[in-house]
């Protein structure tokens, strides 16, 4: 009986349990191309918020064969509808600490979503990618499946020889031995679940600098695109703020894939978007700008994703100006609001329900909607405004709310007021001007 399960967020039914945190994963898993078979033992550290009798986490496809929990009695435990529902010995008080230790296993694949298509772990022609927004954590390892639900992580993947893992954080420890090789990673900064990834594949590593990285099957073209990454990690960090991670690498997979997506401290392209053209290179610097906004800074409510695609979007044209590109910043901004115009006015950036919420309108909307604020308040405060934003906020979770009691405070203008046409109407508001 679904409904008898939690959601966490109505963006995204059946995940998600909002009466406990994990506040560390520790993931330790085998992988076999061959038959596409996993193996795990996941082991979450994890806080009641609310009392309870029982735990429930997110898995699909997997079957767990063992589970054992510290802290408290565990009755007996089952699985049903992509949730592994752990019933305790008796009712567990707000504060409590658990261990939760699961072993399991199975043919990793894609979760299917009415409104959010297909995500998660996904074999390719000779590797695996886990693209996960919004909802393919479960197909990799059990977890609180709720983006205001931020853990670190230690995730190692034991993997045949020949193949490079790569996964979020910092690599620290690598061995083969005969045909296994081993990859321990580590994320230190808080991450949400859909943001953790596993990469593999044959590839080779090229540093663009001291913290950029591509990784890529060896004959990718990294010219005119991938290798003008360190160039945009220093402009971004000029206007953004410091880069919120150790270092940051873009996985290039040698299938072509429909769309690149960020994971936090890397983005996975297909090789099909190894071209100097704009139509590409803006998405190298969209995945990049995740890094802060989404990945640092992350919504609380899958309902503000405009704080992610909006800023990620704006990137691009900042981009563009700062490198030369098609047009300038305000180029851009009047070029989709034109388009815009033309299109349907029914998206109400804040709260544009699931079915429109990754919808290109939001995305520009988001973009112009950073314009006005731009326009109206001049690009010091603006940029003082963006980096405040992140500095305050990296590690953290947040609402449309927070960032508009933010800007009001750090500006002094009336942000609320200045962008509710923007946020809460579906008129599209007139071009700004200054
Ligand atoms: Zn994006």
């Amino acid at each position: 009986m679904i409904r008898h399960l939690p959601t966490a967020d109505p963006y995204l039914s059946g995940h998600g349990d909002p009466s406990y945190a994990v506040r560390h994963y520790d993931l330790d898993l085998a992988y076999t191309l061959e038959g596409n078979r996993l193996r795990g033992t996941a082991t979450l550290s994890v806080e009641v918020l609310e009392e309870t009798g029982r735990l429930v986490l997110d898995l699909a496809h997997l079957q767990a064969d063992k589970v054992r929990v510290t802290g408290a009695g565990l009755k007996k435990w089952s699985q049903r509808h992509h949730r592994l529902v752990l019933q305790l010995d008796g009712e567990v008080a707000s504060g409590a600490e658990l261990t939760l230790t699961i072993a399991y296993g199975g043919q990793p694949q894609p979760v299917i979503d009415k409104h959010h298509g297909d995500a998660g772990w996904e074999e390719l022609t000779d590797g695996v990618i886990v693209a996960a927004q919004p909802h393919g954590a479960p197909t990799w390892f059990p977890c609180n499946d709720r983006p205001d639900d931020k853990a670190t992580y230690r995730i190692a993947v034991a993997a045949p020889a020949g193949y490079v893992v790569v996964s979020n954080g910092e690599l620290v420890a690598h061995q083969r031995r005969a045909s296994v090789e081993s990859w321990d990673y580590r994320m230190d900064r808080p991450m949400a679940t859909y943001l953790a990834t596993v990469q593999i594949g044959r590839y080779t590593t090229t540093k663009h600098g001291p913290s950029v990285t591509t990784v890529a099957p060896a004959d990718a073209d990294l010219d005119g695109s991938f290798d003008q990454q360190a160039a945009m990690m220093a402009y971004f960090e000029d206007v953004f703020g410091t880069y919120p991670f150790e270092a940051y690498a873009a996985v290039i997979t040698d299938d072509e894939l429909e769309i690149p997506l960020e994971s936090q401290s890397l983005s996975t392209f297909g090789r099909n978007f190894c071209s100097p053209d704009w139509s590409q290179v803006r998405l190298v610097a969209h995945e990049m700008a995740h890094q802060w906004f989404g990945n640092a800074v992350t919504l609380r409510r899958w309902q503000d994703i405009w704080l992610h695609e909006g800023f990620a979007c704006y990137a691009e044209w900042l981009w563009s100006e700062e490198s030369g590109g098609p047009r300038s910043c305000d180029g851009w901004a009047r070029h989709h609001h034109e388009r815009l115009e033309e299109s349907d006015q029914d998206l109400l950036l804040a709260d544009p329900g699931p079915e429109l919420m990754f919808d290109d309108r939001l995305y520009k909307r988001g973009a112009l909607t950073l314009h006005a604020l731009r326009v109206a308040v001049g690009d010091d405060a603006f940029f003082d405004l963006l980096r405040g934003w992140v500095a305050e906020h990296a590690g953290g979770s947040v609402t449309t709310e927070d960032f508009l009691a933010f800007a009001t405070e750090r500006t002094g203008a009336d942000v609320a007021g200045l962008l509710r046409p923007w946020l809460h109407e579906t008129d599209l508001p007139p071009f700004p001007q200054a």
